[in-house]
C-alpha cells in the first residue's frame, strides 16, 4: 500500500468483510513453506527437518497458481513460513498472485535474514516485478548475543542487520522493519525485556553505523507478543515456552510495549504507525486482562492456508477446517462451510484460543475504525 489512500480501500473492503456485507476475506496468510534454517528456543518449526516425511507434501507452485486464480479477490497477502525464502520458487510464487489477484495492494513477509544475498537478489526481483507494495520485516530478537543465543545461529544478530540495510536500499525505508518478539526475558537474559527492546534498538543503530549506513528511528522498529500454536509454531507442548510465563512476564513485556510506544510518538503518523500504536495499546490491555476491545475478524476478513494446502481460521487456533485441493483450490467453499459450523461464532464468542496476534490484529483494527480510534484516545 501506499499510505492513507490504499489503507482505505483496504480497511473499507475489510469493513465490509468483517460487517458480512462482504463475503470474502481480503488478508491472506499464507505458510509458503516450514523449512527454516534458524534454530529459535520459541518455536519448533525448524526441528521439522529432521522429521522424516514432516516437510513433504507442500503445494507445489502449479497448484500455487490454482489457489492465486481461484481466490481473486485478496488484497493482502503475509507469505510467511518458517523461511519464505528457503522456498526455492519464493519470487514465483509471490508473482503469481500479484498476477491473478488485480486488487492486491500489499505483500508482506518475514524473514530471519540469514541469507543477506539470497534475500536482498529476491527483494530486488519482486520489488521491480510485482505491482502491490511489498513489505518486508528482518526478525531480530535482541541485541547480539542475545539474538544469537535465542535464534540459535551464530553471528545471526550482524547478517540480520546487513539484510536489513541491503533490503531499506531496494525498497525504502518505509517498506523494511525490524521486527522483535517480546518474550518475557527477565530469567533467561538477566534484564527487564523493556531493557532488553532498548538495548536491541541501540545494537541495531550501532551495528548499522559499522556497516556506514544511516540509523534507524523507533517507527521502524516493531514489537509484537508471543503466542503459542501448535498447527504453526508447533510450540504449545511445552508449558516452559510459554511466552507470557505468567503474571509477571505479562506486566514485563507490557512495560516494553509502553516503553517502545512513548518512543514512536515522535516518528510521524503514517497509517502503519497508527495501527501499530492501537496494536500496542490493545496488547497492554490483553496482558493485563486475557481480552481485547476489537474483536477477531478471523474468518470474516481473514484466514491462513498451510504449505499443504490446510485452511485454519488463523496461525493461532489449531482448527483444521478443510483442504483447498478438495475444493479446486478455492477457500470459499472451506470459510463457508466453517461459517455455517458455528466456528466463526465461536471466534466473536471468543471461544477460539483468543489471541491478539498482529496477522489478525492489523485487518481487526482496520476492520473497527471507531474502537481503534478509542483505544489511541484512552492509551494517549
Ligand atoms: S521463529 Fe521463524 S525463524 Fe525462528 S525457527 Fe520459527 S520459523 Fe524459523
Ligand atoms: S482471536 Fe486469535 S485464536 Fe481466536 S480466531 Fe482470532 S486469531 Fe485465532
Amino acid at each position: 500500500m501506499s499510505g492513507l489512500y490504499s489503507w482505505s480501500r483496504f480497511s473499507g473492503r475489510t469493513l465490509a468483510a468483517a460487517a458480512g456485507v462482504e463475503g470474502r476475506p481480503t488478508k491472506l496468510i499464507f505458510v509458503v513453506t516450514k523449512r527454516c534454517h534458524s534454530r529459535c528456543e520459541y518455536c519448533d518449526i525448524w526441528k521439522l527437518k529432521d522429521t522424516p516425511g514432516a516437510l513433504d507434501n507442500e503445494l507445489t507452485l502449479e497448484e500455487v497458481r490454482s489457489v492465486a486464480t481461484a481466490n481473486p479477490f485478496l488484497q493482502w497477502i503475509d507469505f510467511t513460513g518458517g523461511e519464505p525464502t528457503d522456498r526455492p520458487d519464493f519470487a514465483e510464487v509471490v508473482e503469481t498472485f500479484s498476477t491473478a489477484c488485480p486488487d492486491l495492494l500489499l505483500v508482506h513477509f518475514p524473514t530471519n535474514g540469514i541469507a543477506t544475498k539470497r534475500i536482498a537478489g529476491l527483494v530486488e526481483r519482486l520489488h521491480a516485478s510485482v505491482r502491490a507494495r511489498l513489505i518486508v520485516t528482518v526478525s531480530i530478537d535482541g541485541p547480539p548475543e542475545i539474538n544469537d543465543r535465542l535464534r540459535g545461529i551464530r553471528n545471526d544478530f550482524a547478517h540480520a542487520v546487513a539484510t536489513f540495510a541491503a533490503v531499506r536500499r531496494l525498497i525504502g525505508e518505509e517498506n523494511v522493519f525490524v521486527g522483535m518478539t517480546l518474550h518475557g526475558h527477565t530469567a533467561s537474559c538477566g534484564r527487564s525485556t523493556s531493557a532488553l527492546a532498548e538495548d536491541t534498538f541501540a545494537a541495531v543503530n550501532a551495528a548499522l553505523g559499522e556497516l556506514n549506513e544511516a540509523p534507524i528511528n523507533w517507527g521502524a522498529f516493531h514489537v509484537n507478543i508471543p503466542h503459542l500454536s501448535q498447527h504453526y509454531y508447533g510450540n504449545s507442548a511445552s508449558e516452559s515456552k510459554d511466552g507470557f510465563g505468567g503474571s509477571a512476564h505479562r506486566a514485563e513485556i507490557a512495560d516494553a510495549l509502553r516503553s517502545v510506544a512513548s518512543h514512536t510518538k515522535s516518528c510521524g503518523g503514517t497509517a502503519m504507525r497508527v495501527i501499530e500504536h492501537v496494536y500496542r495499546a490493545e496488547a497492554m490491555r490483553y496482558l493485563s486482562t486475557g481480552r481485547t476491545s476489537i474483536r477477531c475478524s478471523a474468518l470474516l476478513a481473514t484466514a491462513y492456508l498451510s504449505e499443504k494446502g490446510e485452511v485454519y481460521p488463523c496461525t493461532i487456533w489449531d482448527k483444521p477446517l478443510g483442504n483447498v485441493r478438495t475444493t479446486g483450490y478455492a477457500l470459499m467453499p472451506i470459510i463457508e462451510a466453517a461459517r455455517r459450523d458455528g466456528v466463526r461464532k465461536a471466534v466473536a464468542e471468543a471461544r477460539c484460543p483468543n489471541c491478539w496476534t498482529p496477522c489478525e490484529a492489523y485487518p481487526a483494527i482496520a476492520a473497527s475504525p471507531l474502537r481503534s480510534a478509542l483505544a489511541l484516545v484512552s492509551s494517549s
